[in-house]
Formats: structure tokens, C-alpha cells, sequence
């Protein structure tokens, strides 16, 4: 395979979607080998294939203010590829969004949930609304506008929806209340819904849970313990919080937090009753994390428009906010004062001068679609459960998610060992493992 020229000619079709193109890289660089081991997949044009989603849904969704204003958003969901199940993956309410970011946020799920096990393929959605300073009551119009216009492309057995950056339970809720009246029908169309009504016990903590046990599976490898261990986080929503919960239970330090106005520091590592009001700011009162630096400036540090990289000694470093988010000159920093392991949270947090300097340094580097995966896999858990109409335990699922971590880490060691020597390399690995399975069940169902 000739990766530069696919990718240029890529770039050339799509000019101004630089995220897909990035994530699209990272994956094409990473399966040249095995791909150029099977001819039969460049018979079928099979990359070109896996790359270009199958199908884009945009629309306007038009929905009005507390104050009688008619407000416009542009709506998306991109049905990635669905291989190996139906479209699985979230719906993100960000000002930020554009269909660049979904289409690589869609690519991504796909390899994502293939290396799940579970039988998911890959979506993603999402609108530039931001969710941030609206009433409830503007959110649940604008949940019930973008159904309108969604619902007919969504389906158990279609494309199952969930949350992602803005979108919470309190957004699930709408959008599942709005398709269920729209269809007449309960089904399992949402993940990440309230307990209430179908929802799964550890789906808000899967992801950072899910990303904590990765990691201790990856220290694991270098024989590694956690305890005391000091972990820098970035983010401060559903994936940040509960990643930290999980850390202080293991008893490691977090000693970082952020949101989209900067970041605080504590070197000395939060208490539980710290996290506790952290948890509480950001949940019950969707507060800023600068309020937090306010309360306790005797132990904490705020740096408005920061990230917390360049300020942390951190042993580890788990991103959960956004993309992009660690650059090359992060990287460094980090490197420089310590950092041993970096486990994303979040997807595609690290630039590509990034994931270079990890590797070239050889700390142990998780990307988010193996790192972060326990979310969806918890999704598809509450899919199973859902088709059951049965509820599992918190214990038995956590066992499940853990098990499922434990497997995503041992395909990247079987893809991504370096020939003599211990070194894993868990892009390629990830890659390579959640290409292969896609891979087979696109050849086999032939060309559509
Ligand atoms: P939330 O909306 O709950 O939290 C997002 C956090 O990141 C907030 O603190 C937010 O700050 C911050 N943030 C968002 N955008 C930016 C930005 N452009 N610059 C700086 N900070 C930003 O989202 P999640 O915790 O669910 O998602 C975080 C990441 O994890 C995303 O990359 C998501 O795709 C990924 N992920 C999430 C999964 C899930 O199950 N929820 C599953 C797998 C991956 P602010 O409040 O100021 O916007």
C-alpha cells in the first residue's frame, strides 16, 4: 500500500477536514503491513472503503429560547460502518462541532468497538448547540428538534446512540423520551439512559473506570504498582470524574482537573472529600473548575486558558477532555518531569508530534480507542440487557468491563509487541486488531 498517496489523494477529496485526515493517518500508517499481506483486500479496495463513512445525515434544527427566539443549529450523524453491527456510538453538543470532528470521532468507533468484542459497528453525531448556560428547558426543546429530525435513522437495530462531550444523562433522557414518542415504541435506541427506564448500572463510570483498568493492565506489563502513583488529569466531566474516583480508591494522587477556561493544579494530590466537592460543583451545580482553585487556594493553583501539562509532575497523565489537547511541546514537559505512562480518556487527546515523542521516549502510550472503549462497552451491555429486558448488577457488569479491558490490552500486546523486545506498541496494536475484525466481515459480505 502506498499510505502517502491514499492519504493525499484523501486529503485532496476532503480539504478542509483535518481532524478526519489525522485519525485516518494514524490508522493507514499503523495496518500497512498486514494489509499489504492479504491482496485480496486491495482487490475490493477495501481501505478506501473502511476510510469514507457510509452515509452522513445533516440537517438544521431549528428550536426556540427561553426568551420566544427561533435559534438555528446544524444537526449530523455520521453511520461510519456497520460491519459487524449496527452503528453504535455518541451524540456530542459542543460549539466546536463540525462534520470534520465526527467523521474522525465515527472512524475512530469503529476500530473502537471492534475491539470491544461486542458486535457494534461505527457512528457518531452530534450539533454545534452547547448545552453550557441554557435552561433545562432549552435543552429538552433542542433534544426534542434534533429527534425530529434524526429518529427515522436511528433504530435498536440501526444505529444506537449515546452520550459524549455535552451530552449526559439529562440529554439521553430527552432524546430517548422524544424518539419514543416519535416511534411508538420502547426500545433500546439510547445507551446511557437513566436506570429508571433501561438504563445499566456502571455505564457513567465505564469509561473512566474502563480507562483505569487498562492502565493497571499496562503497568502490569513493567510490573508497576499505582499506589501513590501521581496522575494527572485534564477535563472535569463524566469521563475526568470518574477516572479520578476510581484512582483514589486504588489509592494513586490526582493532582490535576480542567474545563474549556483553564486548569488547576494540587500537587499534593486531592483528598476524598476534595473529590467529593469537585463531584458535586460539576454535577449537581454544572460549576466551573475554577471555583474549586477559589475555595482552597492554600493547595491549589488555577491557570486560566491552560492545559495542566506543562505544570504537573505527573508519574501518569489520562487526557479526558478533548482532541488535540496534548501537543508535541506538552509532551515534552511531561516527559521531562517524569511522566511514565499516558492512558487516553478522551479521543485523539494527543497531536501526532505527541504520540511521537511518548513512543520515542517508550513510556507505556494507550490511545483513546483502546484506553477509553469501556464506555461503549458498557453500552453494549446495556444493548444485551436491554433485548433481555434484564438489569445486571453493578458487580456483575464492573466484572464484565474489567474482563473486556483486560482483552483490548492483551490484542494490543499480541499486534503490537515488538519483535525482541518487551516494547508494546499499542497504536499499532489497536489498529492492526480492530482493523482485522472489520476487515473480515466487510470481505466476506462482499462489495455494497
Ligand atoms: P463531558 O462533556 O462530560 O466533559 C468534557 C470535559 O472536557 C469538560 O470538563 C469540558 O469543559 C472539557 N472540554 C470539552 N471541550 C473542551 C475544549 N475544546 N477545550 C478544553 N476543555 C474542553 O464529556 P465526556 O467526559 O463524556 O468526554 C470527554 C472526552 O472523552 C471526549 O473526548 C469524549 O469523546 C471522550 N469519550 C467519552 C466517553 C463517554 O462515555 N462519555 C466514551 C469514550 C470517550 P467545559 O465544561 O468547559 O466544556
Amino acid at each position: 500500500m502506498n499510505e502517502k498517496a491514499f492519504i493525499d489523494e484523501l486529503s485532496r477529496r476532503f480539504p478542509n477536514e483535518p481532524e478526519y485526515i489525522q485519525a485516518v493517518e494514524e490508522v493507514v500508517n499503523s495496518i500497512g503491513d498486514v494489509y499489504d499481506k492479504y491482496p485480496a483486500f486491495q482487490r475490493v479496495n477495501l481501505l478506501e472503503r473502511l476510510c469514507v463513512p457510509d452515509r452522513i445525515v445533516s440537517f438544521r434544527v431549528s428550536w426556540v429560547d427561553d426568551k420566544g427566539n427561533v435559534r438555528n443549529n446544524m444537526g449530523y450523524r455520521v453511520q461510519h460502518n456497520n460491519a459487524i453491527g449496527p452503528y453504535k456510538g455518541g451524540i456530542r453538543f459542543h460549539s466546536s462541532v463540525n462534520l470534520s470532528i465526527l467523521k474522525f470521532l465515527a472512524f475512530e468507533q469503529t476500530f473502537k468497538n471492534s475491539l470491544t468484542t461486542l458486535a457494534m459497528g461505527g457512528a457518531k453525531g452530534g450539533s454545534d448547540f452547547s448545552p453550557r448556560g441554557k435552561s433545562d428547558m432549552e435543552v429538552m426543546r433542542f433534544c426534542q428538534a434534533f429527534i425530529t429530525e434524526l429518529y427515522r435513522n436511528l433504530g435498536p437495530d440501526t444505529d444506537v446512540p449515546a452520550g459524549d462531550i455535552g451530552v449526559g444523562a439529562r440529554e439521553v433522557g430527552f432524546m430517548f423520551g422524544w424518539y419514543k414518542k416519535m416511534t411508538r415504541e420502547f426500545t433500546g435506541t439510547f445507551t446511557g439512559k437513566g436506570l429508571d427506564f433501561g438504563g445499566s448500572l456502571i455505564r457513567p463510570e465505564a469509561t473512566g473506570y474502563g480507562n483505569v483498568y487498562f492502565l493497571l493492565n499496562m503497568l502490569a506489563t513493567r510490573g508497576i504498582d499505582i499506589k501513590g502513583k501521581a496522575v494527572a488529569i485534564s477535563g472535569s466531566g463524566n469521563v475526568a470524574l470518574y477516572t479520578a474516583e476510581k484512582l483514589l480508591q486504588l489509592g494513586a494522587k490526582v493532582i490535576s482537573f480542567s474545563d474549556s477556561d483553564g486548569a488547576i493544579v494540587v500537587p499534593e494530590g486531592i483528598t476524598q472529600e476534595q473529590f467529593q466537592e469537585i463531584f458535586d460543583l460539576k454535577t449537581l451545580y454544572r460549576g466551573r473548575i475554577k471555583e474549586f482553585a477559589d475555595n482552597h487556594p492554600d493547595i491549589c493553583t488555577y491557570y486560566p486558558h491552560e492545559r495542566p501539562w506543562k505544570h504537573v509532575r505527573a508519574d501518569i497523565a489520562m487526557p479526558s477532555a478533548t482532541q488535540n489537547e496534548v501537543d508535541g511541546d506538552d509532551a515534552r514537559a511531561l516527559l521531562a518531569n517524569g511522566c511514565i505512562a499516558v492512558s487516553e480518556g478522551a479521543n485523539m487527546p494527543s497531536t501526532p508530534d505527541a504520540i511521537r515523542e511518548f513512543q520515542a521516549a517508550r513510556i507505556l502510550y494507550a490511545p483513546g480507542k483502546a484506553a477509553n472503549a469501556g464506555g461503549v462497552s458498557v453500552s453494549g451491555l446495556e444493548m444485551a440487557q436491554n433485548s433481555q429486558k434484564l438489569n445486571w448488577s453493578s458487580e456483575e457488569v464492573d466484572a464484565r468491563l474489567k474482563d473486556i479491558m483486560a482483552n483490548i490490552h492483551a490484542q494490543c500486546e499480541k499486534y503490537g509487541k515488538e519483535e525482541g523486545s518487551d516494547y508494546i506498541d499499542y497504536v499499532r496494536g489497536a489498529n492492526t486488531a480492530g482493523f482485522l475484525k472489520v476487515a473480515r466481515a466487510m470481505m466476506a459480505q462482499g462489495v455494497y
